[in-house]
């Protein structure tokens, strides 16, 4: 549309995973008759007792007399002051930090804050530099490539792969003979752990590229809209990280209210006022009903009980029925792994010399009555040629363990036969 301005044209592109979800409504909406196992939902299953939790907390906050001030009248840009104050009280005690208020921002969503922070940090100065906006491991959440007015900005990293042949298990690794962090770079981001990989970087991993950011003062993004302590989508032992160029991120949008857009951004009071200022001019502020249930569900303590004993036990149960299912199913002599699953609430699997593209594999499971999401749409900010992007599928751990086997029985065949046309 020649009417549209640079940034008009950037942000109405339909982006990464948006672009395959129209596909897969088409195809759920004309599916004449066929019964589709959809594993390509994002969206988190309604656990009972996790929506009791948010109708309990919406129950206690109706009837108090905080209500109006709640919804009947404007707050301050930086969010609903009780939130910032118990989500300070709970990482302080749980982590030994010293936050203050100071510390802290909710935003609509943690997409929002992704968009702040590349269009912030990233893009052309006022000199007209480009500041790159870094993912050091690529794949990683597509919406990392639409949030930025400049595209040309985002620049992400091949992995280096620890492959388990025998146990066709694989894991990225940050690759850091290749990562590059110079002045140049405007902000680093990545998801710990991982949408779509279910990855979740060491300790030391983190602490590493922290260091490499920290001396060009350049802040790094840690997207934990999987992490603990809510929704505590970790399936192996994980701590968050924390530092001066360190925005640690979180959504609730995993712990039940991603209707609500609940984003959580905790850093250096420096860094915090300049994503404040950019909401500010967006949107005023974050709409202050999730805020005040959310409140509510952090200050009591039970959003972090019903994450670990609830949400987390639910997902890290279904990876393991994909994992097993797979196990007996795929051909032992065919060349697929599966990403080790340590979390998030996708399995990633990919395959080695796949003689179709992932895209044509996608189109081949819908024969069979199966959706997953094609891999090559999680990589964004990765220019260069790289097979592998066209040899995996991310596989949503949204559905019931029985279509989960079905699936991944239905996925094994086609496979294998693919493999055999070649
Ligand atoms: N980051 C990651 C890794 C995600 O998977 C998602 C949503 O799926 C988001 C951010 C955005 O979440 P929200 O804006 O709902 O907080």
């Amino acid at each position: 549309n020649p009417n549209l301005s640079q940034f008009g044209t950037q942000m109405s592109n339909l982006t990464g995973v948006r672009a395959i979800m129209k596909d897969i409504i088409e195809t759920l909406r004309t599916g004449e008759g066929q019964d589709f196992i959809n594993l390509s939902a994002g969206n988190p299953v309604i656990l009972p007792e996790v929506e009791q939790l948010w109708r309990d907390c919406t129950e206690q906050l109706l009837a108090s007399s905080e209500y109006g001030e709640v919804i009947c009248r404007y707050g301050s840009s930086q969010g609903y002051q009780p939130l910032i104050e118990a989500i300070a009280n709970d990482f302080n005690q749980r982590y030994g930090l010293n936050l203050t208020e100071r510390n802290i921002l909710i935003t609509p969503g943690s997409q929002s804050i992704y968009f702040y922070a590349t269009n912030a940090f990233g893009g052309y100065t006022t000199s007209g530099k480009l500041k790159q906006v870094v993912l050091p491991l690529s794949p990683d959440y597509t919406g990392y490539g639409g949030v930025c007015l400049t595209p040309e900005a985002v620049v992400a990293y091949k992995p280096a792969l620890e492959i388990d042949e025998k146990a066709h298990h694989f894991k990225y690794r940050p690759d850091f003979s290749q990562l590059t962090i110079t002045e140049e770079t405007g902000c680093v981001i990545f998801s710990r752990p991982c949408n779509p990989t279910g990855n979740v970087l060491t300790q030391e991993e983190v602490k590493k590229i922290a260091d490499l950011a920290a001396s060009f003062d350049v802040p790094v993004l840690i997207d934990s809209a999987y992490a603990p302590p809510f929704p505590a989508l970790n399936f192996t032992e994980m701590t968050p990280v924390f530092g001066s160029n360190i925005i640690h991120c979180m959504s609730l949008s995993k712990a039940g209210l991603p209707g609500e857009r609940v984003g959580i951004a905790i850093g250096d009071p420096k860094l915090i006022g300049i994503l404040e200022s950019f909401q500010t001019n967006l949107c005023i502020h974050s709409p202050r009903y999730g805020q005040a249930i959310a409140a509510r569900a952090i200050a009591s303590g039970a959003l972090a009980k019903i994450s670990s004993n609830i949400i987390r036990p639910y997902y890290a149960s279904k990876f393991d029925v994909l994992e097993n299912t797979l196990d007996q199913s795929m051909p032992e002599e065919l060349p697929w792994f599966l990403h080790r699953g340590e979390g998030a609430i996708f399995a990633w699997l990919w395959l080695q010399d796949l003689p179709i593209t992932d895209w044509e594999l996608y189109q081949e499971l819908k024969k069979v009555g199966v959706i997953v999401v094609p891999g090559s749409t999680f990589f964004p900010g990765l220019r260069e040629d790289w097979s592998h992007k066209q040899q995996c599928l991310r596989i949503s751990l949204t559905a019931s363990n029985e279509e989960i086997e079905v699936a991944m029985q239905r996925l094994a065949k086609v496979v294998q036969s693919v493999y055999q046309r070649s």
